[in-house]
């Protein structure tokens, strides 16, 4: 890795800095006089290196939750630090920073353009980094080969099975070389060997070093992980046997 920087919020991969700490964190959404409180009060914080999955009712502010740990949207009340860096003193440019490099995002519905190929939406995910030409085909190229797909970068996503789609968008989400991995139901349209084989390559890439939050319905997905939280009604429990 050829990563030439070093500013002081920048934590590197010291794994004594945690991948997140949040203390007290609200998030209430008012819509036309209704008032919800999403998150209410979540304290907590996740190791670097860590696979942790978020399990709970629907509505219970998973993807609220998510939000915030990308740094795509801020608490009411409350402190998000990603790293070293704290989401309520951050400048703009710092949550550039976090969105461009540091946190990669995998939704249910893979969200691939379908008319660029493979390679080509891997290559979305590096727009923000601003790379050279060489740069950004040597990441698309060792993101498809994390994932098992360097020979279907041509391909469009219709060409391609469940599996394979949300293993590109994952490939999407690491070219940047994030430190952490978000996502969101990722094996929520799959069948069970597609699930697997989405396993195998989040166990894969978390055995690397890199930090793993996936919420999820799945069982199957939470029992893989190292810890587990539980989020009902905004409320967060760790629910780890
Ligand atoms: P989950 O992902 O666990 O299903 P969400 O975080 O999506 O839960 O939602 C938590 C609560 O916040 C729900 O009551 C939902 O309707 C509400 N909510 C989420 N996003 C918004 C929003 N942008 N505006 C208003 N209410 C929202
Ligand atoms: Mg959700």
């Amino acid at each position: 890795m050829t990563m030439i920087d070093n500013t002081v919020e920048d934590a590197g991969a010291d794994p004594a800095v945690p991948a997140y700490r949040l203390a007290g964190v609200t998030k209430t959404y008012r819509q036309k006089g209704r008032v919800v409180r999403a998150l209410r009060g979540v304290d907590v914080e996740i190791a670097t290196g860590d696979f942790v999955t978020i399990q709970g009712p629907t509505g219970g502010g998973k993807s609220t939750l998510l939000q915030l740990l990308g740094a795509l949207d801020t608490p009411t009340s409350g402190n998000v630090r990603i790293g070293r860096t704290d989401l309520a003193s951050a400048s703009v440019k710092d949550l550039e920073r976090v969105r461009a490099r540091d946190v990669g995002f995998v939704f249910q519905a893979f969200n691939l353009i379908p008319t660029l190929t493979a390679a080509e939406n891997v290559a979305m995910g590096l727009e923000p980094a601003r790379l050279s030409g060489a740069e950004r085909r040597e990441r698309v190229a060792e993101a498809l080969a994390h994932v098992d797909l360097s020979d279907r970068g041509d391909h469009r996503p219709g060409e391609l099975s469940g599996g394979q789609q949300q293993r590109v968008a994952i490939a999407r989400a690491i070219a940047k070389r994030p430190r952490v991995l978000l996502a969101d139901e990722p094996t929520g349209n799959l069948d069970e060997s597609m699930r697997d084989e989405i396993l195998s390559v989040l166990e894969r890439l978390n055995a690397e070093g890199l930090t793993l939050v996936v919420v999820t319905h799945d069982s199957a997905v939470a029992r893989r992980a190292r810890r587990r939280l539980r989020l009902d009604r905004g409320t967060i429990t760790d629910v780890t046997r």
